[in-house]
């Protein structure tokens, strides 16, 4: 068998081998599951008009005409190839001191040949063009000019540390083609194969690389989408029984690997047992709420409070667009912990959230006059009152605990943890979100919340291991928020939002504004979008730049403008929002701090500076902070005018629907593949290579199922040792999926 957890290093030549490893590929298997991009098949190259800007591209190309042309400076020379696919055509530029350099460049690149070209496809004119590509002439007998002399698929992989495709293609079939042995490990169970008509692992690898028509490929893909789904799944549903458990380092498990010490501390409703409510925590809060609940907020309620009264331990995903009220579910539940005399921790994924949520609660226990310690803990907190929280936790008292990262630190004892509420954010692996309840008996109950709504596929694919409740409807007498987009060449317009904001805030509303940046020099943190707008050409929106221009604007005279920031120091940050909150400083200049979470019923105000910079789900976020009372509220969005295709659809969504469901759909239609899911700990884009959560929903869905049936027929998974073997080392990695962008 050709093992796949050889060294590349004993395999191929040690230059590769060592490019290879540069790009995270350490092992035969590692290169082998590297999926091309795309295929080609040469006489139906239609592709060079699909090329997008900015992408690393390799391309099969016949040179149209070469020509060397002096730079107008006087100054050196450039060699300009134009080459075709058959259908569209695109520009090679070389620059050189003189010909002479590029005479190399000439014997090769002639009209006629045909060649491969790599590198980052740029536009220069409206036109396609690669800035000194790299580029090889297929020659007569390689393996891609057999390919294409027999119209077979040639794949097209994306470069690996300067290893253009070409070169990656024939590494591949040096180590495919040494061998005659299998290929890794069977993990499809045969009658799947049969029923979805799936290849064996084996030849499907192989036709992924070496395909003969174009249904191999298709099918190899298929094939091995399906595995990974199914292992995927049976790792997410197998960690619910235990299962997964390999000696006690498995995360989910607790110490003891036998599926009866997977029992829950019950939570029940105490108006069953108890003769009066009146001490019941949770009739207390929802009597004295300024609201009634909704019928969303009530149904969430209901199946969580039946989850937590059983002894196994709930695991639900909590799912409600924003503004629907996921907040007071979650302390209901945390409450009914509280009763029963055990402790809850609500996880936060920033500082600025965790101290939000902690306003929050206690605010509503407050005024409702439900006195339950809620304690607050995060790194940046003075250690004395860190201290004291510590030591409350470790007394074991029922209490609320609201946290960031800080709560996961050695040293944090909760003894009576009976139940665990992440705020997800998305940004949370399945591993950080099961830190809390590693090895504990009894184990907690766990609600995880995400900020927004996000799609089917993504759910089952991240959040597989849960039970998902929905929340769409908002609070009644929600009115939507308005949406319009400002070019910000249009400075009539611009001036006119402006007064606007001074409008709302003569009407007792407040305003924010939200810049993509803090200040003018620091660099691009979101690479993912540069692309988008072009290379950094153009300034952006800095909060730190705005505030001034704002304080010195006209408009705003008499008006406090307050600045909230990643950079500023959490107490700063904390004033600024209360000083917003209670109508002190009524503008408010920030960065995505405000994207989740913060509260601010009076805000009716959204001004967004440069939403070409935002991702769908940030906007819808962002967005989201205004429109929490009765009052009509407004968002205004400015772009740079000039919008490339997906900064045009993203916008246009947002700006026409309040439906965070809908635009999560859009979002990920959108988005390219890699972006959805997040880059585990290693930095390699996470997890998964063959499957597509925005092409495989089906496969995903019936992956789900299948791995449904399989541990309902062999809890154990004895009779699939390599399935399992496979689900656990699925289980140590992380998948995230991305909000932010
Ligand atoms: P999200 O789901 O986005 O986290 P929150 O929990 O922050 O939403 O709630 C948004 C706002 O709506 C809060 O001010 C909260 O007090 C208020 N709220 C929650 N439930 C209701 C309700 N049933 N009726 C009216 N207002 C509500
Ligand atoms: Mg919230």
């Amino acid at each position: 068998m050709v093992n796949i957890d050889t060294p590349l290093a004993l395999r191929l030549p040690k230059t590769a081998a060592r490019k290879l490893a540069d790009g995270g590929f350490e092992t035969v298997g590692d290169l082998l599951s590297y999926a091309p991009i795309r295929y080609y098949q040469w006489g139906k190259l239609t592709d060079i008009s699909s090329l997008s800007v900015g992408e690393d591209q390799a391309i099969l190309a016949q040179v149209v005409s070469a020509s060397i042309v002096q730079n107008r400076s006087g100054k050196g020379v450039r060699f300009l190839v134009h080459v075709t696919d058959g259908s569209a055509r695109l520009t090679c530029t070389f620059f050189a001191k003189n010909a002479y350099m590029l005479s190399h460049h000439q014997r090769l690149l002639r009209p006629g040949a045909a060649v491969l070209i790599a590198g980052k496809v740029g536009e220069y004119h409206g036109s396609l063009q690669i800035v000194q590509p790299e580029f090889e002439e297929i020659e007569e007998g390689s393996a891609i000019d057999a390919a294409r002399r027999a119209g077979r698929p040639i794949p097209i992989y994306r470069a690996i540390s300067g290893l253009p495709s070409w070169k990656i293609a024939s590494l591949i079939d040096a180590l495919l083609t040494a061998d005659d042995d299998p290929i890794g490990e069977e993990v499809l169970p045969e009658h799947i194969r049969a029923v979805h008509a799936l290849f064996p692992h084996d030849r499907a690898i192989r036709m992924l690389h070496q395909p003969q028509t174009p249904v191999d490929w298709e099918t190899a893909r298929r094939s091995l989408a399906w595995e990974e789904a199914l292992v995927l799944q049976t790792a997410l549903l197998g960690s619910r029984t235990g299962v997964m458990a390999q000696g006690d380092r498995a995360f989910w498990d607790s110490s003891s690997s036998s599926s009866s010490s997977r029992s829950a501390p019950p939570l029940p409703s105490p108006t069953e047992s108890a003769e009066n409510g009146d001490n019941d925590l949770v009739a207390e809060l929802i009597r004295s709420l300024p609201f009634e609940l909704t019928s969303a907020q009530r149904q969430a309620w209901k199946q969580i409070e039946d989850d937590i009264a059983l002894t196994e331990p709930m695991q639900r995903l909590l799912q409600g667009d924003v503004g629907s009220g996921k907040t007071i579910v979650a302390l209901l539940a945390m409450l009914r912990a509280v009763r029963a005399g055990y402790q809850a921790a609500m996880l936060a994924p920033t500082e600025v959230l965790a101290r939000q949520h902690w306003y929050s609660l206690t605010t509503i226990l407050d005024r409702a006059g439900v006195h339950v310690p809620v304690h607050l803990l995060t790194s940046k907190r003075p250690s004395v009152e860190k201290n004291q929280v510590l030591t409350a936790l470790a007394s074991g008292e029922p209490s609320i605990v609201v946290g960031t990262h800080a709560l996961l630190q050695e040293g944090v004892e909760i003894p009576k943890l009976g139940l665990v509420v992440v705020d997800e954010q998305h940004r949370f692996g399945v591993a950080q979100r099961e830190q809390l309840r590693y090895g504990r008996t009894p184990i907690p109950h766990l609600l995880v919340m995400t900020a927004t709504p996000i799609p089917r596929t993504i759910a089952m694919t991240v959040f597989g291991d849960l039970d998902v409740t929905a929340m769409s409807e908002l609070p009644s007498g929600r009115k939507p928020v308005e949406t319009f987009l400002v070019d910000e060449r249009n400075t009539v317009w611009v001036d006119r939002m402006w007064q606007r904001a001074r409008e709302e805030i003569d009407g007792g509303g407040r305003v924010y504004v939200v810049c993509p940046r803090i200040d003018g020099d620091e660099p691009e943190e979101d690479d993912q979008k540069s692309d988008e707008t072009g290379p950094g050409t153009r300034s952006l929106p800095a909060a730190m730049e705005i505030v001034e221009e704002l304080r010195r604007n006209p408009t705003f005279d008499g008006v406090n403008i307050g600045l909230a920031h990643g950079r500023a120091k959490p107490e700063d940050n904390a004033a600024a929002f209360a000083a917003f909150a209670d109508g002190s400083v009524p503008l408010l200049v920030a960065t995505t701090v405000v994207e989740v979470g913060v509260d601010v019923p009076e805000a009716t105000m959204m001004v967004i500076l440069d939403g070409t910079r935002f991702g769908l789900s940030q906007l819808h976020q962002l967005r989201g902070r205004v429109g929490r009372s009765e009052a009509a509220s407004v968002c205004m969005i400015t772009h740079p005018g000039e919008l490339s295709e997906t900064s045009a659809e993203r916008l246009d969504a947002i700006a026409k629907t309040n439906d965070g469901f809908a635009l999560a759909e859009v979002d990920l239609r959108l988005r390219k593949e890699g972006n959805v899911l997040g880059k585990n700990q290693s930095g390699r884009v996470s997890g998964l290579q063959f499957l597509s959560v925005r092409r495989d929903a089906t496969v995903i869905s019936a992956a789900r199922e299948t791995a449904r049936e399989i541990l309902e027929e062999d809890p154990t998974l004895e009779r699939h040792p390599k399935l399992a073997g496979a689900a656990r080392q699925r289980a140590e990695e992380e998948l995230v999926w991305m909000e932010s962008s």
